[in-house]
């Protein structure tokens, strides 16, 4: 690793909703690393996806980052205007976004879609936009021969293919790839997955690898960050999260996925329900669902603290 290339500190972002504020992430603080894939897990509504919004600084209304900064290549994002972020955005921060399969105009040639973002924002004339479509689509693994196809003639695993080559298309330094793999078969997940982890070495890229699904990073992430609630509870080293994992949380989640190369186990599912991010509980806000929760747990929130060489945990058992 060669130093952050970003730096999340105290990310607060919050949703003003008719039915009160939702703290959908609430103090988040996180580092990636030039060269590092950081996996970002959790389950469905913790904050992974307004997180990595936060950082494109594309927070739908009524969303808005209220607290923290987002340290990108020494620049803090937050103040940025639009006009700043635009010179940002894509260039040199990229996203796949969630069902991204869905977001390719059915109307267009994937071609033509590859060379409008790469001339969206880059001064080139169409055919080096072309030419470069060529590069980036051979480098997914597509023949430059299917650029003249329209979606529907794409399996789903090629578009997402397609959806990354875009991301890929000015040259980013991170790319955030939000369940990128979610809606594919077990084959072509270990294709894609296989796909990202070749280009990150080739282009010397970071990444933020987002899923519900533990098992799906352990091959590709060299540190996780576990999310709940909109909060931090665990962070570290990948070896470390599934050899030894400290939060209550981040060991129910181990148990309830199934590693995508071992034989089948059993799985255990977590209890509960994620809580409402309106009026999230006090104290630690996975109590409601911790087997091991104590009196403290349900009055006072533990911090996330540093209980090895670059693990961190929020848990009053770290104590
Ligand atoms: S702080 Fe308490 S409730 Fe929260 S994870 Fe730790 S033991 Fe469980």
């Amino acid at each position: 690793m060669r130093g952050h290339l970003l730096e999340v500190k105290g990310l607060k972002t919050y949703f003003f909703t008719r039915r009160g504020v939702v703290k959908a992430v609430d103090g988040v603080s996180f580092t990636v690393d030039r060269g590092e894939t950081l996996g970002l897990v959790g389950e469905s509504g913790c904050g992974k996806s307004t997180t990595a919004l936060s950082i494109m600084k594309l927070v739908p209304p009524p969303g808005r980052i209220v607290e923290g900064s987002i340290i990108f290549d020494g620049v803090d994002l937050v103040p940025l205007s639009e006009q700043e972020m635009q010179k940002i955005r894509w260039k040199e921060i990229s996203i796949v976004f969630q069902g991204a399969m869905g977001a390719l105009n059915p109307v267009l040639t994937i071609g033509r879609q590859i060379t409008e973002a790469i001339m969206a924002h880059e001064n080139v004339t169409k055919a080096e936009a072309w030419r470069r479509a060529e590069e980036l689509v051979e480098m997914v693994g597509i023949d430059p021969s299917r650029l003249k196809d329209y979606p529907h003639e794409f399996s789903g695993g090629m578009k997402q293919r397609a959806m990354i080559a875009m991301a890929l298309a000015c040259n980013p330094k991170l790319v955030i790839a939000d369940e990128p793999v979610t809606a594919l078969d077990v084959i072509v997940q270990a294709q894609v997955l296989k796909l990202l982890r070749s280009l990150k070495e080739k282009l010397d890229l970071s990444l933020i690898f987002i899923t519900h699904d533990l098992s799906v990073i352990s091959d590709i992430a060299d540190r996780i960050a576990v999310m709940y609630a909109g909060k931090l509870v665990e962070w570290a080293d990948t070896i470390e999260i599934f050899n030894r994992p400290r939060h209550p949380y981040t060991k129910a989640l181990i148990k309830a996925f199934p590693d995508l190369w071992a034989p089948k186990g059993i799985l255990v599912s977590i209890p509960g329900a994620p809580p409402g991010l309106i009026d999230p509980p006090p104290g630690c806000r996975f109590h409601p669902r911790c087997g091991q929760a104590m009196e403290r747990c349900r009055r006072e929130e533990p911090p996330l603290v540093e209980v090895g060489k670059g693990h961190y945990v929020a848990c009053w058992l770290e104590e």
